[in-house]
């Protein structure tokens, strides 16, 4: 039997993955003016809701989310660390942060309630993954603040697999794992993921010989080249999965077997895909922002969170039978979107122009700065070892055809630098693509 074949059918909560869409609609209501209430016991919320004369029974229909003021991360910061608290200090069990970049993070908070809820969605999305009970899967997430570590943990543990929590770094440790404890599941960002195989490969391992048949991967967008560059170098199957911690953490949508979009898990969230400038939904099947409400959410509710992640929210329905709607992996933040000589243009697309010609490794760099007036952009790339080679003339050819890709798929004329395997560093969490260096010159 084929792996996906394996796969199919596999249901954490049956009942709400397949809630028909109008029974959806039923719940979403009733579950958000309940939100409303518990957001009036937030000083900030009351004040707003006041002002906008919104009480629960403002909600007569899912359309009606569109009267309620959006939610952003500069609230989050404004009311550090607690602001956003709906219930006593005492009741809350735990607490997580946003990796912010700079300065301090924006905290979120859970009750007991808020964390069984959570592991049920994380539950649902690994196993529409092929997580099995009797599975053992090896977290090689970082834990901490971050929601990816523990959120991803006791999802499993509600799943009833066992768990070997490694955590990020030391590589040499979790190939050790991965040959003695023989786990069928990991857990990783992508590009910690791509440096294990590498060192897999490096160790002298025959991939085939592991156990290894799932990877769910998080923590930083990622594209269908990686998702191909992983399988190649490892058997496995990778799964895809979207959340983030402003609106509790992973579980806001995740791949089923059928790895053609990320189902929303609509029960429990109302998803609107606007377009950023004018905040007016855009038109079916078009990028635009995911602006999310969390409908369960105890400790911290929030109303119509901003994510700045795009992406598209995907027509038609999905033969596995789970009934949210779907996204596609994120096409990029608004805040990773580089503006160069006036161009837009995600990271995304240069990776994605920039794997489609062979012999490039998915190790790559960014650099952009500004020497005079004009911006300037490099991209720095690794050759995967059987592609690098000696003769300049070859060399040269490799850097005209990726310059050439990108010029196509983005308008722009990039320098590109080769370079030999193994020389960018690597990373153990969410990967460093971008040095932009103009924010320090201006
Ligand atoms: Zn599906």
């Amino acid at each position: 039997m084929s792996r996906k074949a394996d796969i199919e059918n596999r249901f954490f909560d049956h009942k709400m993955e397949t809630l028909p869409q109008d029974q959806i609609k039923i719940l979403q209501v009733e579950r958000l003016r309940k939100s409303i209430e518990r957001m009036m016991r937030v000083p900030f919320f009351k004040e707003k809701f006041e002002a906008m004369k919104i009480t629960p029974d403002s909600i007569q229909t899912v359309d009606d989310i569109r009267r309620l003021p959006f939610t952003t991360k500069n609230d989050f910061r404004e009311h550090y660390p607690l602001g956003l608290l709906s219930v006593p200090k005492s009741e809350v069990i735990r607490f997580h942060g946003s990796s912010g970049t700079t300065g301090k993070p924006t905290f979120v908070a859970y009750n007991r309630e808020d964390l069984d809820i959570w592991s049920g969605l994380v539950a649902r999305f690994l196993v529409s993954g092929g997580l099995t009970p009797d599975q053992t899967c090896q977290i090689s997430f970082g834990y901490g603040l971050f929601t990816g570590g523990f959120g991803l943990h006791y999802g499993i543990e509600k799943v009833g697999a066992s768990i070997i929590p490694v955590a990020a770094g030391n590589t040499a440790r979790q190939i050790m794992m991965l040959t003695d404890m023989e786990p069928e599941t990991i857990i990783a960002t992508p590009s910690y993921l791509l440096n294990i195989a590498e060192e897999v490969v490096a160790a002298g391992i025959d991939p085939k010989s592991l156990k290894l048949r799932f990877a769910h991967l998080g923590g930083e967008p990622w594209t269908e080249d990686i998702r191909t560059s992983i399988e190649s170098q490892l058997p496995i199957y990778c799964f895809d999965n979207y959340g983030l911690s402003e609106v509790g953490g992973p579980g806001v949508s995740g791949e089923c077997y059928m790895r053609d979009g990320m189902h929303f898990q609509e029960d429990c969230f109302i998803v609107e895909c606007l377009n950023p400038d004018t905040l007016e939904p855009v038109p079916e099947g078009e990028v635009g922002e995911l602006v999310i409400t969390p409908l369960m959410r105890m400790a911290m509710p929030v109303c119509r969170y901003r994510t700045r992640d795009l992406a598209r929210i995907m027509p038609g329905t999905c033969p596995c039978g789970r009934t949210g709607r779907r996204m596609t992996k994120l096409r990029g933040r608004s805040d990773d979107m580089l503006i160069i000589r006036g161009v837009n243009v995600f990271p995304t697309q240069i990776e994605i122009a920039m794997l489609s010609v062979p012999g490039t490794s998915p190790h790559y760099q960014i650099e952009v700065s500004r020497p005079g007036a004009l911006d300037q952009i490099k991209l720095k790339v690794e050759l995967m070892p059987e592609a690098f080679s000696d003769s300049m003339s070859v060399m040269q050819q490799f850097r005209e055809q990726i310059a050439h890709a990108i010029y196509s798929s983005t308008g722009l004329h990039i320098q590109v630098e080769l370079l030999a395997p193994k020389t960018l560093e690597r990373f153990l969490g969410k990967a460093k693509r971008v040095i932009d260096t103009r924010k320090l010159q201006s």
